[in-house]
């Protein structure tokens, strides 16, 4: 078992204030990988002062400093590649492969875009010809709490890091307490690329402890989160005492409106982006709204696809899934399938218990369920597991009805050859991303959400723009 108990503050590696053991559970054997320490209030003042005390020097270090240690951090992280890789198949269960290529590889091509970002990015510029001596300057929010969840580590971590350091900013990132592994590794990396003191700190703990004493650290200028709706507003309630600057990355429960002129990889698709990742995506289609006319054509195909789906064991390689984070997951989900079940929606693959030859482990069956009304629990939860809920529909504006019926506003998927109807339903789609055809979203293009979704924007410019104040200076030259 790996012993992971100290944390990274102020360019050091440290022992917690006071000891505080928990386990990191491998939920493929559900057995103890690694121990982390929960941190304290104390451990939280030490990373907080750490990061206040190198906030003056690292915001008015130049770009081209800058620049240059982040383009070392990236050439670091592909030195660790693998490591980054291994570390998120033991701590959240993803396969090696996807590991691979998609959990390790989004960190990597968000270190990548940020960089181009800084590098373009003008930090003062006149406001326009009409007038010549007003200056804008975009400066450092300040001090950053990063909180992050367990489900994408290094995507969402990579996503703060970055703009945070490129922006100016100090920070205290505090990962999930489920999968901190792979964020030990990148304060290695952060450590190795002699980032200067206290630029960066990583506390370690849940979000009842630690996650409260950091979004409700006075010298806290910036929140930024992704994780929970629930969470979410517990910490907008922390913040508003010193109107600390939120950004809320949440929940979600996209939908898939598959028109009858659908391509024809467009339903089997649409499930594998639903249970890719064992369905732990927030963005995940788990909706899929079927026009009447393809409905039953549709469900057989769903059912063939389902059953035939791969779950195994996250260290093989393969195109497969592996099991879902945690026990309490795996019995949320079960619990939900059950509601579904009692709620008089049709199951027609998966369903109830684990895979065969798969007892040991958190795995969950690909399930579908058919007949589905948006206003059953399943179709409104956001369920974090392999559980298609599909909806039929007989118009446009049927569909993007329920569509929008939903407390979320993340992303909504639209599949149809016709493109004066997808321009018509993407503009009436209240989500922050829309995705076509399976075009996907870019790696730099605004991420975030509408309504319950979240607050703010990650990636690309916008995701910079996020850790950036802008001062107005009149009288310039
Ligand atoms: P979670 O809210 O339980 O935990 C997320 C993080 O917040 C963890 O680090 C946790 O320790 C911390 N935390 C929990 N309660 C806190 C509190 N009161 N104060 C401060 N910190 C607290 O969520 P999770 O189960 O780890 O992640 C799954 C959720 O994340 C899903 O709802 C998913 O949709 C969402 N998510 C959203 C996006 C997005 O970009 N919109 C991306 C990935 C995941």
């Amino acid at each position: 078992m790996l012993n992971k108990r100290k944390f990274y503050i102020n360019g050091q590696w440290v022992d917690p204030i006071k000891s505080n053991d928990c386990n990191v559970i491998n939920p493929s054997t559900e057995e103890n990988c690694a121990v982390i320490s929960i941190g304290s209030k104390e451990d939280i003042n030490l990373a907080v002062k750490s990061a206040k005390d190198a906030f003056n020097e690292w915001a008015f270090t130049s770009k081209e400093e800058k620049i240059k240690l982040l383009e070392t951090l990236y050439s670091n992280y592909k030195k660790r590649w693998a490591d980054f890789a291994n570390a998120i198949t033991m701590e959240m269960g993803a396969p090696k492969d996807f590991a691979t290529k998609l959990q390790a590889g989004t960190g990597a091509s968000h270190m990548k875009s940020f960089i181009r970002y800084l590098k373009n990015f003008e930090f003062e510029k006149p406001l326009g010809e009409h007038a010549p001596n007003q200056r804008l300057l975009y400066e450092p929010k300040g001090i950053c709490a990063l909180i992050t969840p367990w489900n994408w580590p290094m995507n969402q971590v990579c996503l703060k890091v970055m703009p945070a350091l490129s922006a100016g900013c100090t920070m205290v990132l505090k990962p999930s307490e489920l999968a901190p592994l792979s964020s030990m590794i990148l304060a290695e990396i952060i450590d190795e690329t002699k980032f200067p003191s206290g630029v960066f700190n990583l506390v370690n703990g849940n979000g009842e402890i630690t996650g409260n004493a950091l979004t409700s650290h006075p010298d806290i200028d910036m929140i930024s989160f992704t994780g929970s709706t629930r969470a979410g507003a517990l910490i907008s309630k922390n913040a508003a005492n010193d109107f600390k600057r939120v950004s809320l990355e949440l929940g979600g429960k996209g939908a898939n409106i598959v028109f009858k002129d659908a391509d024809p990889d467009a339903v089997e698709r649409g499930a594998t982006r639903c249970f890719r990742n064992s369905g732990q995506s927030c963005n995940a289609p788990t909706r899929m709204l079927v026009e009447k006319s393809i409905y039953k054509a549709t469900v057989d195909r769903l059912i063939k696809f389902a059953n035939d789906f791969k779950v195994d064991d996250p260290t093989k390689e393969g195109d497969h899934i592996g099991p879902v984070i945690s026990e309490t997951q795996f019995d949320k989900i079960q619990g939900l399938i059950q509601k579904g079940i009692d709620e008089g929606a049709k199951l027609v693959a998966g369903g109830l218990g684990k895979p065969d030859g798969l007892n040991k482990g958190y795995y969950v069956k690909p399930t579908v369920f058919v007949d589905v009304k948006n206003n059953m629990e399943i179709a409104q939860t956001e369920i974090f597991g392999p559980v298609l809920s599909v909806i039929p529909f007989e118009t446009e504006q049927e569909a993007i009805s329920i569509a929008n019926d939903t407390s979320y506003g993340l992303t909504n998927y639209i599949q149809s050859q016709d493109q004066a109807k997808v321009h018509r339903v993407a503009r009436k789609l209240r989500s922050g991303m829309v995705d076509v055809n399976g075009a996907g979203i870019a790696v730099d293009a605004p991420f975030g959400g509408f309504k319950h979704s979240g607050i703010g924007r990650e990636a690309g410019q916008d995701g910079l723009l996020e850790f950036l104040e802008v001062k107005s200076v009149g009288g310039w030259s």
